[in-house]
């Protein structure tokens, strides 16, 4: 069948190729027709052969995929041919490690993530496995469905691995798709203060921010430095969600959060750090990492899409898949929020 392929790790290794079409899913698996289909920052890694994560190759990419039932292997209870989903994005989990006991299967050291390790989403079809499968919805478009995923990042980011509450100092660095969805997320706390940090090429997906909840934006580090160094109780940001692409805004993120505060880091990139992380200590800062996300999470962004109080598609691009690489090409450039490619 017809996928978009990484055939080797390295700088546009990536075109249309043919992968196996999936048949005869096997005990819990089904086979999904793919309507529509995220491009997300890891699959411009791996087309500027920059991922830090392993790569199996040739491999269909994409994670962030929603379609329908068209196949059902045995043993499979609940779901029927035709029903609409989206599927989260672990191929395999191994089921008998303490995180997959304690229902943190993302954390699996076994996990076989899609769009990775197995053929993935941007393809014609995908075989899934029913147990992280999720109705999507009446009313919930295919391009909103495909949103789940990225969503479900900056919700379990917000809502597990962060302790919010109503009137905390918010701040968000990067405003890529998890940032932006991360903006909407913490305006269902009421926030007191919801800032949003960005560069000089977000000025678009600032606006996208603006109209998600945030209530102060900037393009450079400096005057949102200056402008929340008395954020909240007058001592700095209660909370800071640090969802840019590299690991070096972790110092901003230091600066910006109040003694007592709290950092969750989001966003990832392989770089060194250059730093000292004495104002961790001094200020006793929890910091705490967000990987992923879980079916509980998953059901949540979906019930709230349903609600309209998370409203993804408002950052999202379509575009047909036929035209991926300007799909690529403008996530890039960050003129967009979000690329999701129609079938
Ligand atoms: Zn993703
Ligand atoms: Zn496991």
């Amino acid at each position: 069948m017809k996928a978009i392929v990484a055939t080797s790790h390295g700088a546009h290794q990536v075109g249309w190729g043919d992968v196996p079409t999936p048949s005869d899913p096997g005990p819990g698996q089904v086979i999904l027709k793919v309507q529509a289909v995220g491009v997300c920052g890891s699959d411009l890694h791996v087309y500027h052969g920059t991922e830090s994560f392993p790569m199996r190759y040739p491999v269909a990419l994409g994670h962030e995929m929603t379609g329908s039932i068209v196949a059902v292997g045995p043993g499979v209870k609940g779901w029927s041919i035709g029903d609409r989903v989206v599927s989260e994005t672990a191929y395999q989990v191994c089921g008998t490690c303490l995180l997959c006991r304690q229902g943190q299967y993302n954390l699996c050291p076994d996990r076989l993530g899609f769009g990775a390790l197995v053929d993935g989403g941007m393809a014609e079809y995908v075989l899934t496995r029913a147990a992280i499968l999720h109705r999507v919805p009446e009313g919930v478009d295919e391009v909103s469905a495909a949103m789940t995923e990225p969503t479900s990042v900056a919700f379990h980011g917000l809502t597990v691995n962060t302790e919010i509450t109503p009137g905390d100092s918010v701040v968000v660095i990067g405003p890529g798709p998890v940032g932006l969805m991360a903006v909407q997320v913490a305006s269902l706390y009421s926030p007191r203060q919801l800032a949003v940090i960005g560069t000089a090429m977000d000025v678009p997906r600032l606006a996208l921010a603006r109209k998600l909840g945030a209530d102060a934006v900037y393009e450079d580090s400096d005057s949102a430095l200056t402008a929340l160094k008395t954020a909240g109780f007058g001592i700095g940001a209660d909370v800071v969600i640090d969802a840019a692409g590299v690991s070096s805004t972790l110092q901003l993120a230091l600066e910006l959060v109040r003694p007592g505060g709290q950092i969750t880091k989001i966003g990832w990139g392989p770089q060194a750090l250059q730093f000292s992380l004495d104002p961790l200590v001094a200020k006793a800062v929890r910091l705490r990492g967000s990987f992923s996300h879980h079916w509980e999470t998953w059901e949540r962004v979906l019930a709230l899409m349903a609600l309209a109080k998370l409203t993804p598609a408002v950052i999202a691009e379509a575009y047909p898949w036929q035209s991926w690489q300007t799909a690529f090409e403008d996530m890039g450039s960050h003129r967009i929020g979000k690329a999701v490619m129609v079938l």
